[in-house]
């Protein structure tokens, strides 16, 4: 699965939303996360990004972004 991470709180540019064939984007405040059980891990959105804020699950260090993707993709509005 891909994951949002930090870059994109108050960002939130939404061209990532647009390109996803899945519609897994969620939204909350302050910035998007992709709820992991519905990404395909197509990659499309990645290059979207301006703030680079979205990264592969397979990257070292993005345990607490995975987490966090998961919980607020449970409770946050999907767009
Ligand atoms: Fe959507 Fe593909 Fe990005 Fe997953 S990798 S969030 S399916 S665009």
């Amino acid at each position: 699965t891909y994951v949002v991470t930090d870059a994109c709180i108050r960002c939130k540019y939404m061209d990532c939303v647009e390109v996803c064939p899945v519609d897994c984007f969620y939204e909350g405040e302050n910035m998007l996360v992709i709820n992991p059980s519905e990404c395909i891990d197509c990659g499309v959105c990645e290059p979207e990004c301006p703030a680079e804020a979205i990264l592969p699950d397979t990257e070292d260090g993005l345990e607490k972004w995975l987490e966090l993707n998961t919980v607020y993709s449970a409770e946050w509005p999907n767009i």
